[in-house]
């Protein structure tokens, strides 16, 4: 089984993939399912992302066509801050979404693609800072499926904090999640940024596994359409070795396991 569970399309600002342009691509290579998972950030300049109606008409329309070759779900990717949680309540409220990515690519109004958020902070600090916003959002929020690329602070900051010093920050959020019957996204995007490590790192992997956690996705986070499903195979191949038997889809937000490869 073969599932490529983060995908962008025109409908985040920052691709220009047609929804039926995955579809297309997802059979040609042999791909038995995915899931789109479209951005939505609130409170963050010159971002938009899905809009309710139009994301779901357009997603019906690929339905229709492709449905009886390959399975479809509808996702979204939640890029949410601790201050507009209930935009997003309002926002899963209005879609039949099947899973939901929880991420935090802006803290504190910082983004952390352009390294606003490391601004005046020291490693310490910013390291602290991330994962504390995602303890303290966890605590709170439930309508989601995984954490998207949880360790995505070491994509933006190259010179790695140690994740033993970080540890009991990483160990309560995901004991938070395991309790709360949700996953951990695998983010294959690990390849293209050439981070040498997996993400979520496989440090923060064996700590999930060891604390009995066993939601896993693999996803591209494709914004184009020749990254669909990258990598996926292997990281299948990986998390086997890691110790791990199954990886999820989701399904009208239940997770439903397969074996890995
Ligand atoms: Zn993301
Ligand atoms: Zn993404």
């Amino acid at each position: 089984m073969l599932a490529d569970y983060h995908l962008h399309t025109h409908n985040s600002d920052d691709s220009k993939v047609e929804m039926y342009e995955y579809a297309e691509r997802a059979i040609q290579i042999g791909f038995d399912e995915f899931c789109y998972t479209d951005h939505k950030d609130y409170d963050v300049d010159g971002l938009n992302g899905i809009e309710s109606d139009k994301y779901l008409i357009e997603y019906k329309k690929v339905l229709e066509k492709y449905s009886d070759k390959i399975n479809i779900k509808l996702g979204a990717e939640f890029g949410m801050q601790i201050f507009n949680i209930n935009k997003f309540e309002n926002l899963f409220k209005s879609l039949p979404l099947d899973f939901v990515i929880l991420s935090f690519h802006t803290v504190d109004k910082k983004m952390l693609w352009n390294k606003d958020f490391f601004e005046g902070r020291t490693q310490k600090e910013y390291n602290e800072r991330y994962y504390q916003e995602i303890i303290d959002v966890t605590k709170i929020y439930k309508n989601y499926s995984v954490l998207g690329h949880l360790d995505l602070i070491r994509r933006y900051d190259t010179s790695y904090y140690p994740f033993e010093k970080i540890k009991d920050f990483i160990a309560e959020i995901l004991k938070q999640i395991i309790k709360d019957g949700k996953g951990l996204e695998v983010n294959t995007s690990c390849f293209r940024y050439k981070i040498p490590d997996l993400t979520p790192s496989v440090d923060i992997l064996k700590l999930y596994k060891d604390l009995g956690g066993e939601i896993l996705t693999i996803g591209s986070d494709s914004h184009s359409v020749e990254h669909f499903g990258a990598k996926i195979f292997d990281v299948q191949k990986q998390l086997k070795e890691l110790g791990f038997n199954h990886f999820y889809t989701f399904d009208k937000m239940q997770p439903i396991g397969h074996n890995l490869i």
